[in-house]
């Protein structure tokens, strides 16, 4: 059985029955813009009742381990692929390296289809299956449109898949062998957005684009992987969080999932959470160091090597409050950081993410040189993608084999240069 109580408005508090299809407040809304956004609210009195650290901690690592916290009534239709569950790995060679004492990565690049979105994918498909639905259609720049497409083929459900003309080609491979019809679309993301609803009005898809705007549920699977870094650190939360932001659903979402914890008593503080974007795409970082609300940046044309983050408007503000609520932080970082972030991380410890995970090992840098972060605090950056996912940026900077005959000699003079 589902927990959820209602959909409750972020901006006025009005609340809707758990299932109403509908994507905005109708007293404060504006369909598509971000206002009024609406947030699933659950009944954690009943939740408390089902569930506390031992119940938690006797269930196999998993995303549905915390189903009493997730919106399927109906566990016959969970469509998995085992998401999450994933490492929290300590990195004392990099700490070492940046001057910080306790860092830890939460290794997303793990989950099936080598994305943390696959947490959001088994709800989201779980419940379109719930209810029925023969297609699914998302936007997606690459990882969710990967994981949508999987997880769609999992449940036999048809999935149509919109990405924007730079979007990478493994992602889109991907996606077109798990199943999907993928359509590159010219133009801008939020021009997409609004082709994908009309064709959904059209031709009765479902609409699983993982932003607020469309579906309050699209991100409640990211809510977990707040909830395993508590446990995994023994019901203790880092001082700091940090995690790239695109839409910023999933920011919010781990900082819906810790704050969720502590109203259960779980857990007994709360992190504080930064959001890092690519210098050029990076339009929660001007809202937040200009103090504006996320309608106040105007929309523009986005550019970084951080694919998977390259967004021009800021989608309503969840990733805002989240910041604020938690007194965090945003920060940009250049192609160039993020690209030395990515080697360091593989080349310390052996983790190998995409570029916009590696904007996290970036962003921490930078803010413990602005001394925002100091090196007695502990962190955690979530690593939301693998580098495998988007080769084209480390080609950039990888040393390339040297060609040699097999034979000692040639092998010792390439050693000795
Ligand atoms: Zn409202």
């Amino acid at each position: 059985m589902s927990f959820v109580r209602s959909l409750k408005c972020i901006d006025c508090g009005k609340e809707y029955p758990p299932d109403d299809l509908i994507s905005a407040c109708t007293d404060c809304g504006q369909k598509g813009l971000g206002f009024g956004l609406l947030d699933a609210a659950y009944d954690y009195g009943k939740i408390g009742e089902q569930v506390n650290r031992n119940t938690l901690e006797n269930r196999k690592p998993s995303v549905w381990k915390y189903k009493e916290f997730l919106p399927v009534s109906d566990e016959s239709k969970i469509v998995s692929l085992d998401e999450g569950g994933t490492p929290l790995v300590k990195c004392q060679a990099l700490a070492d390296e940046i001057g910080i004492k306790n860092l830890r990565v939460k290794n997303e690049t793990v989950n099936p289809t080598f994305s943390f979105k696959d947490r959001a994918f088994s709800v989201i498909i779980s419940r379109a299956s719930e209810r029925g639905a023969s297609a699914v259609a998302a936007v997606s720049d690459g990882n969710a449109g990967a994981s949508a497409s999987a997880y769609s083929a999992r449940a036999g459900i048809a999935c149509y898949i919109f990405t924007p003309e730079f979007a990478v080609q493994s992602k889109i491979i991907q996606m077109s062998m798990c199943g999907a019809r993928v359509f590159s679309v010219k133009g801008s993301l939020i021009a997409t957005g609004m082709l994908v609803i009309d064709a959904c009005a059209k031709y009765g898809w479902s609409n699983i684009t993982t932003a607020k705007l469309l579906n309050p549920y699209q991100t409640e699977g990211h809510k977990t992987l707040a909830y395993e870094i508590c446990e995994q650190m023994n019901w203790q939360v880092p001082d700091w969080v940090i995690a790239p932001v695109s839409s910023g659903d999933s920011l919010g979402a781990i900082w819906k999932g810790f704050k969720e914890f502590h109203i259960l008593g779980l857990i007994k503080s709360l992190p504080r959470m930064v959001g890092t974007q690519g210098e050029g795409a990076a339009p929660v970082v001007m809202a937040f160091e200009g103090n504006k609300q996320f309608h106040e940046i105007e929309e523009f044309e986005p550019a970084t090597i951080a694919d998977a983050l390259c967004i021009g408007r800021v989608l309503g503000p969840w990733p805002l409050n989240a910041i604020k609520e938690s007194n965090g932080h945003a920060v940009a970082v250049s192609d160039n950081e993020i690209l030395e972030a990515q080697k360091s991380l593989a080349a310390k410890e052996g983790v190998f993410v995409e570029p916009s995970s590696a904007t996290t090992i970036a962003g921490l840098k930078k803010l413990l040189g602005k001394r925002v972060i100091t090196s007695n605090e502990s962190v955690v950056c979530v690593t939301t993608g693998s580098g495998l996912k988007v080769l084209e940026a480390a080609s950039k900077v990888y040393a390339k084999p040297v060609l040699i005959e097999p034979d000692m000699g040639e092998l010792e003079k390439v050693l000795s240069r």
